[in-house]
């Protein structure tokens, strides 16, 4: 089992934290605060601009977080790795620019277990361009999604499938390999939302034999800081697409007349980027790694299996996740009482859940619910988490007198 807890500050800070919401944002170990800190103590420019030591420094590691996570994530170009703000404003890229190309009656095929993040741009999309929209379903009773409710929607008209690595809600993971695959075959467009994967599983799209169009995540949800999101997207697809912001930074050379665009990567990095915090993006796949991501599926899985099996044996806890599990994701009810209750009871206790519809409502409206509680583990929590947890939803129960 990991022993991590020491590594990050915040529970130090706060003795007998129970964080168990690592699938909102995770904590930050010291390896990532302290390089940042320093960073912007002796180091800090704008990137790019300058000829002076800080500013060629501060470059130097900007350009080695793209390279770095072009390597995490078994690719081989980095400048095919555009960094935006979060999962949410790459797939808006992708919506608006590569949007663009799309006409009247094409199609796109999204899972009804996406957040909104990865569902709302394409619905807006769909109604904007008279696209078609269609709707990948899991299956209600094992709540994993066969391929073949994704293959059967493919028609000549298919332009894109949108799909999430993992769901937020239940830890499903999506037949993503061969959705790759048969998409490639036909020449449908791929997007990847890995906001609940990369944290959490080892990855190499390389390894794997497949290469997605776009690939999407978010730096905060893998120990890194927030305001830093990745897009990485095919060099060929990315290059005939429009830029989504333009200004400084993105261009080659501006007249009056007109502008032209910068390469890749700067053509889709218009303005000031969120330096420090593409930074410690660099910082924290250096401590995953260094742990090992095998490592850390595991041990979020032990833990997982073990809080479902504590919790389910409790009378009127319902647990919301696939057989075969795959991540920390733990998404439960308590019969009669309602899980905004419930997280603010075990609030109480110390234990930090979430609980609502987590950015899923089209989900948690076809499971027939209306809401979930929602524990998640990550690398730094342990068996005294899962205790921890158990003991609170058994107190949640004395409240309620149930
Ligand atoms: N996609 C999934 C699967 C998520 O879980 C989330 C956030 O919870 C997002 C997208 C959106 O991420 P962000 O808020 O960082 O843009």
């Amino acid at each position: 089992m990991l022993d991590l807890k020491k590594d990050f500050p915040i529970f130090g800070e706060n003795p007998g934290l129970c964080f168990l919401d690592s699938g909102a944002s995770a904590q930050k170990p010291s390896y990532v605060i302290d390089f940042v800190a320093d960073f912007y103590r002796k180091t800090y420019a704008n990137i790019h601009r300058g000829v002076y030591k800080q500013s060629w420094e501060t470059t130097v590691l900007y350009d080695k977080a793209r390279e770095k996570t072009a390597e995490f994530l078994g690719v081989d170009s980095p400048e095919s790795i555009i960094f935006t703000k979060n999962t949410t404003e790459s797939i808006n890229l992708v919506a608006y620019s590569f949007g663009e190309t799309l006409k009247e009656g094409d199609e796109i095929i999204v899972s009804i277990m996406e957040h909104h993040a990865n569902f709302v741009p394409w619905q807006r999309l769909a109604e904007k361009k008279s696209l078609k929209l269609k709707i990948a379903y899991i299956d209600r009773e094992s709540l994993i999604l066969p391929l073949e409710n994704i293959t059967k929607l493919i028609t000549d008209k298919t332009k894109l499938i949108a799909l999430s690595m993992c769901s937020n809600v239940l830890g499903t993971i999506s037949p993503f390999v061969e959705v790759c695959k048969i998409a490639e075959e036909k020449g449908i467009k791929v997007l990847l939302d890995g906001a609940q994967y990369m944290p959490h599983h080892k990855i190499n799209f390389k390894e794997l034999g497949i290469n997605p169009d776009f690939v999407v995540f978010s730096g905060h949800k893998l120990c890194a800081f927030d305001g830093v999101g990745v897009l990485y997207g095919k060099k060929e697809v990315l290059e005939e697409m429009e830029p989504f912001l333009t200004g400084g930074d993105m261009i080659e050379s501006v007249s009056i007349e007109k502008t032209e665009f910068a390469p890749l990567p700067n053509k889709f990095e218009a303005g000031t980027p969120p330096i420090g915090a593409v930074i410690s993006l660099l910082k924290a796949i250096e401590y995953l790694e260094g742990i090992g991501l095998d490592k850390i599926e595991e041990h979020e899985k032990t833990l997982a299996k073990e809080a479902i099996k504590r919790i389910k044996e409790i009378e009127g806890v319902h647990v919301f996740a696939p057989e075969r599990i795959s991540n920390g994701i733990v998404s439960f009810t308590i019969d009669g009482i309602h899980p905004h209750d419930i997280a603010t009871i075990l609030a109480e206790d110390n234990v930090c859940i979430r609980a609502g519809m987590h950015c899923a409502e089209p989900l948690i409206t076809y499971l027939n619910q209306d809401s979930f509680a929602r524990a998640t583990f990550y690398l730094y929590n342990d068996l005294e988490d899962v205790e921890r947890l158990v003991k609170a939803v058994k107190r949640c129960k004395e409240v309620f007198k149930l």
